[in-house]
């Protein structure tokens, strides 16, 4: 590795860890826009120190802001662009004041690895470019403040659709798995909502005039778990059922909400296309259903785009000494679907290595971050040699 990257890392490492603290210790979970105000703007100013031109960006009122900069507009290569979320799961004070502290190589607290790390790994590379002198590309970034299950997703997707498209490459910045591996792709969700209408009676009197609309659930809570395919990565899960009023009536309506995962998209228009079918028929004559999907989200599909980014920043690894980067595909969602809808190629799972997130066992690797920060220093060198 150059010499420059690595004396210039070591050499700040307290600075580093400082920053870190200092933004796990904002805190601020998405039900808390007050709070992700502040660190919209504790960003905007580290950013800026280091050059970067940054806007805070709010979608509606009342809802957590986002952060999108720019760095060297003017230069002449395609655009990188790192993004993620500086939400965490967990509202503030949860593990009390100033819960950042660090005991051998583990850095605990709330975010410290989903995914404030990430962000800080960002501010640094960009740093180090920067004592560098690198000038091959304006390096873009791009992080919210509703990443973890916020109501209003969809204009923050655009955003990150917008500013990732005519990029060379993106970087997610969030949690990488303990063992080095970098996420090439992740699971669409959609989630539906059913209301099956039967005709409810007395269930000693009336019987032959009831529809159940329980039973009829019934059939099609089992024809949704068939709509799997295990080998495709397609899992469909009915999980909340409710209908009926008292044990000697017939119930005349049940709702049922069911959700599936996706690797591929043409595995959502099959399952679409099925439960259309489904719900356009039924078993129990005299029963009828009407439902509602979500869009599918969260998820990007492998391509060999992706795969040949991952391979790249693989042998830059390689070439310069640093741990070898493996693969894996993760079934939660994240903000790499947006920047992937743009068609540039996206590595998700690049930030600092750790466990548990969204737990209070959540931990960081301190020795990840340097060595992170080193290695997408070493991958923006070298990027004029990757050919998408
Ligand atoms: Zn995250």
């Amino acid at each position: 590795m150059d010499q420059r990257i690595m004396d210039y890392v070591t050499e700040h490492r307290e600075d580093i860890i400082r920053d870190w603290q200092e933004l796990v210790n904002l805190e601020g979970s998405l039900r808390e826009p007050e709070y992700l105000d502040i660190e919209a703007e504790w960003l905007k100013q580290k950013f800026t120190d280091a050059g970067v031109s940054c806007e805070i960006v709010h979608t509606k009122e009342h809802y957590p802001p986002l952060i999108r900069g720019v760095l060297g507009e003017d230069r002449p290569g395609k655009p990188v662009i790192f993004a993620g979320h500086f939400d965490t799961v967990f509202d503030r004070g949860t593990f009390g004041d100033h819960p950042f502290r660090i005991e051998g190589d583990h850095a605990y607290g709330p975010g410290v690895l989903d995914m404030k790390g990430g962000i800080i790994i960002t501010l640094w590379t960009i740093k180090a470019l920067e004592y560098i002198g690198f000038t091959d590309r304006p390096v873009r970034i791009c992080f919210c403040g509703d990443e973890e299950g916020g109501s209003d997703h969809g204009p923050v997707e655009d955003i990150f659709r917008n500013w990732t498209d005519g990029c060379i490459a993106g970087f997610d910045m969030e949690t990488s798995p303990i063992d080095h591996k970098l996420c090439v792709g992740r699971k669409y969700v959609m989630t539906g909502k059913a209301v099956i209408h039967g005709i409810s009676a007395h269930s000693g009197n009336n019987y032959e005039a009831g529809r159940n609309a329980i039973t009829e659930a019934a059939h099609k809570v089992i024809a949704i778990q068939n709509m799997n395919n295990m080998e495709l990565g397609t899992h469909m899960n009915p999980a909340v059922i409710s209908g009926g009023t008292v044990a000697n009536a017939i119930p005349g309506e049940c709702t049922l909400t069911f959700s599936g995962r996706f690797r591929y998209k043409t595995e959502i228009e099959r399952v679409k296309q099925e439960l259309h079918e489904l719900f356009s028929s039924s078993v129990i004559e005299g029963t009828t259903s009407e439902y509602t999907l979500t869009d599918p989200f969260g998820g990007f599909e492998t391509s060999e785009q992706i795969m040949g980014l991952w391979k790249f920043v693989n042998d830059v690894c390689v070439e310069e000494g640093l741990h070898e980067v493996g693969h894996v595909f993760l079934g939660g969602g994240s903000d790499a679907s947006g920047m992937a809808e743009s068609g540039t190629p996206v590595l998700c799972s690049c930030g600092v290595r750790g466990e548990w997130n969204h737990t209070d066992r959540e931990y960081a690797s301190v020795s990840s971050m340097s060595e992170r920060i080193c290695m997408w220093t070493s991958v923006l060198q070298h990027m004029n040699e990757f050919n998408v």
